[in-house]
């Protein structure tokens, strides 16, 4: 395309609330072949509540009071999922006692020491990691997962002793703007730290059959890299569009072939990316998209 092309291309999606921060996106972003999303911030709204607390059998506290011990823990954490929780312990009023000892691993969970007790909280996977045993609560996790809830479990003093679950909505346009990718004949694929099960429902609500579920945030590149090593059209190697809002998605945005920002997102993913969706969601990219293909046309 020529300067004058893309210029005037580059206004124009301005309108639209899409900002192109390079102007070969203008490109790469027409000759995609699939759109991978980031599931939390990207497709929903990336604002969790807790919405349930199941104790374990044997558990010796109550909701409250491993409420308090959990929020205790997540106070030090900048993940949606334990702001979810901090605020419910915010709405009972439950004061949260000072954490010691505080670790985050990133993609599992976070521990810390609350008045002399070890409290961990995390996905299946933590526990595991810790050498757990979470058995009894297992069967009421994964109801919570299919119901596209995520589900984590709270463990006190090395016993497992509460599955919780948090949900976050999906945004209004989503939908919409999946149905619309779809018919101009990309592929969709979701890209997620969440669980499994989680991910798979919130997918298959969407219409998105490629779900690549409990990827680490270190591996999110790698999965856009495996989908680059796929055929796209023409038998070349696919075109990958990625979309993401988070810090952890800042390598995922590089290494596709047109990084896209939620604009509403982290300043390291917006750094990061060649295009910025400005309205906050996905609805402005499909227009995006046709504005992109059809400024190359005219200058063919
Ligand atoms: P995503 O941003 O897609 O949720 P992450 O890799 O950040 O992916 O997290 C993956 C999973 O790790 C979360 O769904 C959750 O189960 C668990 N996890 C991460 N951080 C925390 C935390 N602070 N408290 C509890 N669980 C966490
Ligand atoms: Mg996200």
């Amino acid at each position: 395309a020529t300067p004058v092309s893309v210029m005037v291309g580059t206004g124009k999606a301005a309108e639209l609330g899409v900002l192109f921060r390079k102007g070969e996106a203008l490109q790469t972003l027409s000759e995609a072949d699939v759109v991978a999303l980031d599931k939390t911030g990207t497709l929903t709204e990336g604002r969790p509540t807790l919405t349930d607390v199941v104790l374990a059998p044997d558990a010796d506290l109550d909701e409250d009071a491993l409420l308090r011990l959990v929020a205790a823990v997540e106070v030090p954490s900048e993940h949606p999922v334990a702001a979810a929780i901090v605020r419910a312990a915010d709405r009972k009023s439950l004061a949260t006692p000072p954490a010691s000892n505080f670790e985050a691993v990133p993609g599992f969970g976070v521990s810390g020491t609350v008045e002399g007790r070890r409290v961990d909280v995390g996905a299946d996977r933590y526990m595991e990691r810790l050498g757990y045993d979470a058995a009894a609560l297992a069967g009421g996790a994964g109801r919570l997962a299919a119901e596209g809830k995520t589900p984590l479990y709270a463990a006190v003093d090395g016993r497992v002793v509460a599955a919780l679950a948090v949900a976050d909505p999906v945004k209004e346009t989503t939908p919409a703007a999946i149905d619309a990718l779809h018919r101009a004949g990309l592929r969709v694929a979701m890209v997620t730290g969440d669980n499994r099960a989680t991910a798979e429902a919130v997918a298959a609500r969407l219409g998105i059959d490629e779900v690549l579920a409990e990827v680490l945030p270190a591996d999110k590149a790698q999965a856009v890299t495996d989908l680059q090593a796929e055929a796209g059209r023409g038998g070349r190697p696919a075109r990958v569009a990625f979309v993401g809002d988070g810090i952890n998605d800042a390598p995922a945005l590089a290494q596709a072939d047109v990084g896209v920002a939620i604009g509403t997102g982290t300043d390291v993913a917006i750094e990061a990316a060649d295009v910025v969706l400005m309205r906050g969601d996905l609805s402005a990219l499909v227009e995006a998209r046709a504005l992109s293909a059809a400024t190359l046309k005219n200058v063919k």
